[in-house]
């Protein structure tokens, strides 16, 4: 069943067994494992319920529609832009399909490190093929690619570089090339039409634009959450409480530690917000005069460069590289440059490839409870602003390889770079906030798990410790950043919590 809180009585209160906050990868998985145990679940999501046909591809609406403050979120300090979908589906409705199991080596750190015996590749592997076949997970083949892709495969392979293509999750995806404004043919599998209706098949109840504002406490016990109804405009029209023996939190790594913050919650580890990964991206882009590349036509991501990434923090780059498109209006906040130079930069657009840098951060920021809103700390930490640097120069270097005849770079002194002898431009480019345009697209372990309050928010079950019955179940429980695109390991890992959950909680404390 459905429920809009733009439609129920403006004083909304239901008892259940289990209440869901959000519903991207973490929720919709522990919501569908929940209702297929039998479970009476509730989900409950702050964003609206937005079909298939209501993707316009218009980017200002879809923008405002599908993303948490219209996708103009920044760290506080306004280094780095902070995308995250607020819709049901969370950000899996928007985002490049890109799909990764977690790197091996990450893995046996976790289990080391911070006591996980859950997650080794072996017990993980049978929940990565359960997942990759709902969400229809399969390698693009090199054909597939387009051009601004190809263009950095062929780069990078004339440099002699690592790279691939993406594993994605997508089902007849004939490339519209829409991906970040929600996919209008449904050929992205994304939560929203994969574990979100699962569980509503299973019994599970959806209720959208409710936005949860505390868990309720009660001693070593959570027992709802309540919060306010919002209309079409996002304004409050209702409150509503949901009463429940077991509150599972997926609001994502900003604001899952948020809400558990702002409720006041008992945190013996003392970490709750702190552990912010986000792999800080920046764009660099070539120039092929003449050549109509148009990088937001076709499959925006589909090649990536791994010669340089790492998990352990042992190569000196530790990045990604990978193909990206974007679309006008993003591009326009990319571009170097003001007023009649970037009109004249953009009036070229479809000449410019685009490729992304995905940093795996050394230095993590903090949530927090700011003014009515999060309070994001962030800043590029000397070292990491280095390496990013050092990424920069790698992807210039592929561009120049496949024919550039320049390569832009998101820093605000506009840096143009001709010959690979121009490398060294990047020196002096500007890496201090505010110096170069950085874009986080992954936000992770801000309730991370952990074998004891010493080194974990929450238990390898995913649970609080000072609680029997609250649980965490997203992008938050991740230990480290995980180095590559997260959304196959916030799918596993809420499937790790979900077992957890039934396990320790339901035989015992449900009514
Ligand atoms: C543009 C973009 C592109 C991306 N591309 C990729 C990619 O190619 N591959 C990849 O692996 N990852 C990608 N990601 C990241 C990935 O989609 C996210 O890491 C993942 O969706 C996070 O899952 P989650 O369950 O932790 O939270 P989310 O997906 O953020 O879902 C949280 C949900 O909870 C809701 N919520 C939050 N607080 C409340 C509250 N108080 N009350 C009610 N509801 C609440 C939110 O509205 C949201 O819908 C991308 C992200 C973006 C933004």
């Amino acid at each position: 069943m459905r429920l809009s809180g733009n439609t129920v009585e403006p004083e909304f209160h239901r008892r259940v067994q289990a209440v869901v906050v959000g519903t991207g990868p973490g929720g919709s998985t522990v919501a569908k494992r929940l209702a297929d145990a039998g479970l009476d679940v509730l989900m409950v999501e702050a964003g609206a319920y937005v079909p298939a046909r209501e993707f316009s591809q218009n980017e200002g609406e879809m923008m405002r529609k599908l993303y948490r403050e219209a996708g103009l979120r920044t760290t506080d300090n306004g280094a780095m832009a902070m995308l995250h979908g607020s819709v049901v589906g969370g950000s899996s409705v928007v985002n490049y399909l890109d799909c990764f199991r977690t790197p091996e080596t990450l893995l046996f750190d976790w289990v080391k490190r911070f006591g996980l015996p859950e997650l080794t590749p072996e017990k993980l592997r049978p929940r990565f093929e359960k997942i990759e076949e709902i969400l229809h997970v399969r390698k693009l083949p090199v054909a597939n690619l387009n051009l601004n892709n190809d263009l950095l495969r062929r780069g990078s392979e004339a440099l002699g570089w690592k790279g691939d293509t993406f594993h994605r999750n997508a089902k007849d995806c004939y490339g519209s090339g829409f991906c970040d404004l929600g996919c209008s043919y449904n050929a992205k599998q994304s939560a929203a039409i994969t574990f979100v209706p699962l569980a509503t098949s299973q019994g599970a109840t959806l209720l959208t634009d409710a936005r949860v504002e505390r868990v309720l406490l009660s001693g070593d016990r959570a027992t709802g959450v309540e919060g306010t109804l919002v209309d079409e405009a996002r304004q409050s029209r209702g409150r509503f409480r949901i009463d429940a023996d077991l509150v599972v939190v997926s609001g994502g790594a900003i604001h899952t530690p948020y809400l558990l913050l702002g409720s006041g919650v008992d945190d013996p580890s003392g970490q709750l917000g702190r552990n912010f990964w986000t792999h800080p991206g920046t764009p660099v882009c070539g120039w092929y005069p003449g050549q109509r590349v148009a990088n937001y036509e076709g499959i925006k991501q589909g090649w990536y460069i791994g010669e340089f990434s790492d998990v352990l923090n042992q190569n000196p780059i530790g990045a990604l590289i990978e193909g990206i498109g974007a679309p006008p209006g993003i591009t326009a906040t990319i571009f170097p440059g003001l007023g009649l130079e970037r009109q004249r930069q953009l009036q070229r657009y479809n000449e410019f490839t685009a490729a992304g840098i995905l940093l795996r951060d050394s230095v993590p920021g903090r949530i927090g409870v700011g003014k009515g809103r999060p309070s994001i700390d962030w800043s590029l930490a000397p070292a990491d602003a280095h390496r990013m640097k050092l990424a920069v120069a790698r992807c210039a270097e592929a561009w120049l390889a496949s024919g550039a005849a320049a390569v832009l770079t998101g820093h605000s002194r506009v840096t143009s770079i001709r010959s690979t002898a121009e490398l060294a431009k990047l020196d002096d480019a500007g890496w201090a906030s505010g110096e170069v345009a950085l874009f986080c697209f992954h936000q992770m372990g801000t309730a991370r798990m952990g074998h004891s309050p010493q080194v974990g928010v929450v238990s390898p079950t995913g649970r609080m410790w000072a609680y029997e019955n609250l649980y965490v179940a997203d992008s938050s429980l991740f230990p480290t950043a995980s180095g590559v695109n997260p959304q196959l390991t916030i799918y596993a890992l809420a499937d790790v919590v979900a077992d957890g959950i039934l396990h320790e909680a339901a035989g015992s404390q449900l009514h």
